[in-house]
């Protein structure tokens, strides 16, 4: 089997910041913002690889610490081989041309005095890349944009154009990864379908690799080989992108999956509401993180951090108590009750010690929810 293109190993992005303590101002104490915390992901060449989640959840952070813009705390980053956490700025140059980020805003990210055969230009001339004027026109019909753009500033295109001046400036170093950090989200509907389209070509064309992080599962579902998906720091679930869509397993991911619109009026819609908002990344809460939020949460959720496990041989893996060998023999001692009223959820007397009522009528709920799991542990 071939190496990933690129592999995170254990990466953990931390930032501290002043607070308003007044004690906290005179010991020089501040406190630590954990951003990712343990994030282990690949992407293999050629492959197009979706981090999903709310936004807050360290999507962001990650994507830029992928390309060494934020430095991680702890873990590894190995691009083709080699370490890149362990490289000074100056033996990362090489590296900086095989990887590069759109970001999220082409109303921001875009230098509105430069024209856009200067914005080109700059990335060319860092990277003492020859034959600039023709690539730069080279550049911008690969994006599918006219020539005559050239001396436009950004402020006289339109979002869609200026997000492929955008794409444009990161596929001048020709590189093997481009970590898109929603690239569509201040789009209009049409032109995200432009943009997402242009994505597919340049990897048929050029072999990239993409890193596409976005809170839109529509987009994800359209674009990617696999999905990563991330809640307050920590990945959740990961798996191919029909596996996720198909036989979503973490309450989280289920959520985010229902709440997509649906235009079938043969199935209509009836989004999941997600309790409460994201907890803030200081104070992290114990155990599972989405505890406070997961309508399945029980006393093992508040304590006991889950370890993201294959729930599957295709490489479908969940962080989530509920698929932990043991609990499935639990529920399914649960489920097995053979008297089919309410108390067909109580516990079996074995288990009856273990959890209470309120716990079984979760899982009365989550059964109902995913009928696939119900399958596996009936
Ligand atoms: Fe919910 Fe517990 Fe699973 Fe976390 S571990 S997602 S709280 S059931």
């Amino acid at each position: 089997m071939n190496n990933p293109l690129v592999e995170a190993r254990g990466v953990k992005v931390h930032f501290s910041e002043r607070t308003s303590s007044v004690m906290d101002f005179l010991v020089r104490r501040r406190r630590i913002i954990k951003a990712v915390d343990e994030v282990s992901l690949s992407i293999e060449r050629n492959e197009t690889v979706a981090l999903v989640g709310e936004s807050g959840s360290g999507k962001t952070t990650f994507g830029r610490a992928l390309v060494r813009l934020y430095e991680p705390a702890s873990g590894s980053i190995i691009f083709d081989g080699t370490d890149i956490t362990r490289l000074n700025q100056k033996e990362l140059i090489p590296f900086r041309r095989r990887m590069q980020i759109v970001f999220q805003n082409p109303y921001s990210s875009l230098n509105p005095r430069r024209t856009v055969g200067r914005i080109i230009g700059k990335v060319l001339e860092v990277h003492n890349i020859p034959g600039r004027e023709k690539r730069i026109k080279d550049l911008l019909s690969v994006v599918g944009l006219e020539a005559s753009l050239v001396s436009r500033y950004p402020h006289q295109l339109s979002g869609g154009q200026r997000q492929r001046v955008a794409i444009a400036r990161a596929l001048a170093v020709e590189p093997e990864l481009i970590v898109a950090d929603e690239i569509t989200s201040s789009l209009d509907v049409s032109v995200q379908a432009q943009i997402l389209n242009l994505l597919s070509d340049l990897q048929r064309q050029f072999g990239i690799s993409f890193l596409i992080i976005s809170h839109d599962l529509a987009v994800v579902r359209q674009v990617s080989n696999k999905v990563a998906v991330m809640y307050l720091g920590v990945l959740v679930e990961t798996g191919s992108v029909e596996d996720l869509f198909r036989n979503p397993k973490h309450p989280y991911t289920q959520a985010l999956i229902a709440s997509i619109p649906s235009t079938d009026i043969r199935s209509p819609w009836h989004p999941t509401e997600l309790k409460g908002d994201i907890p803030s990344m200081v104070n992290t809460p114990a155990g599972c993180r989405f505890h406070p939020r997961c309508p399945y949460a029980w006393d093992r959720c508040r304590t006991e951090v889950p370890v993201l496990k294959d729930v599957s041989s295709s490489g479908h893996a969940v962080a989530c108590h509920l698929y932990d060998e043991g609990e499935r023999n639990r529920l399914a001692g649960i489920l097995n009750t053979p008297k089919q009223t309410e108390d067909a959820w109580m516990p079996t007397s074995q288990a009856r010690a273990r959890i209470n009522w309120n716990c079984s009528k979760q899982l009365k709920q989550w059964m109902e929810f995913s009928s696939s799991s119900r399958t596996e542990l009936g």
